[in-house]
């Protein structure tokens, strides 16, 4: 991978970079496609990250199809899939971690305390071996594109980050390798989601100042599903993640919730801008 690179610098190709665990869906071809729009050549990784994954959590199951994610890279015209085994990645003398250390204990970090510290050490070893111009990711995981931004940021990393709107299956649910988890009645229930995320953006549309006020009505909605168990729903500040205390015209906020239905663990997340 890494000579592939070299040759395509020196061609003065620009090397878009789409990092995923594969088990492809719309959301992941949305990263895809504005790559192709922006760089000269797409390389999408798929590698199931064992590091970011907790020993309770979904690591042995969670899907993999690697033949039809080929077929579709391929029907989508992508330049390169980079596959590397765990061996590679992380052979047995493998010592050295990245850690953005504030960004990764808050929100999804009280939940998952390794988690985000898996995310960047793999991010960082797939860009020293993609070595792109642009890496692209999706705003379903909004904290870990703002902790990508902080490490690329602190270590002066050459690669310009781009952060692509949440993709929807049509009923609102946000597209995730992990919704195949969900069983009928589970996806059903999981529609609520969304819904709650939407009457908090009529709240702060609305001019609702009070991100407590906000969730509240929140909590009252989810928990009319007895499916439902929420981990948090937090109200933050776009650009710096801290929680709001108010909302304020002029900010950018995202409202976040993660939820555990049955065995399968949702994260969703709505951009809001108060007053508009
Ligand atoms: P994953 O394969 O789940 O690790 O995701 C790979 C990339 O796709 C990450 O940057 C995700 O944020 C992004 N992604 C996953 N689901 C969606 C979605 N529904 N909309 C937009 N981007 C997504």
């Amino acid at each position: 991978m890494q000579q592939v690179s070299d040759q395509l610098r020196l061609e003065a190709k620009k090397i878009g970079f789409v990092p995923t665990m594969g088990f492809l869906h719309k959301g992941h071809l949305s990263l895809i496609s504005k790559s192709k729009n922006i760089a000269d050549i797409t390389v999408v990784s798929i590698f199931v990250n064992p590091t970011q994954f907790a020993p309770n959590e979904d690591f042995n199951r969670y899907p993999r199809d690697i033949d039809s994610d080929k077929k579709i890279l391929e029907e989508l015209g992508v330049d390169y899939l980079f596959l590397p085994s765990a061996d590679d990645i992380y052979p047995f003398s493998f010592q050295t971690f990245v850690t953005v250390e504030e960004l990764s204990k808050i929100i999804e970090g009280e939940y998952r305390p390794t988690h985000f510290k898996g995310v960047t050490t793999i991010v960082n070893i797939l860009f020293n071996c993609v070595k792109p111009h642009f890496a692209i990711f999706g705003q379903k995981d909004a904290q870990q594109a703002a902790i990508i931004k902080q490490m690329v940021n602190d270590l002066k990393m050459d690669v310009v980050i781009v952060v692509e709107p949440m993709v929807r299956e049509s009923d609102g649910l946000a597209m995730s390798s992990r919704n195949v988890y969900l069983s009928e009645e589970e996806r059903n229930s999981a529609r609520l989601l969304y819904s709650s995320l939407l009457t908090a953006e009529k709240f702060v549309q609305d001019k609702e100042i009070d991100p407590e006020r906000i969730k509240r009505e929140m909590k009252v909605m989810l928990s009319e599903d007895k499916n439902i168990r929420l981990d948090y729903i937090k109200i933050v500040n776009a650009d710096t993640f801290n929680e709001a205390l108010f909302i304020e015209e002029g900010n950018v906020y995202y409202v976040l919730i993660a939820v555990r239905i049955g065995k399968t663990r949702l994260i969703d997340n709505i951009l809001v801008r108060p007053g508009r």
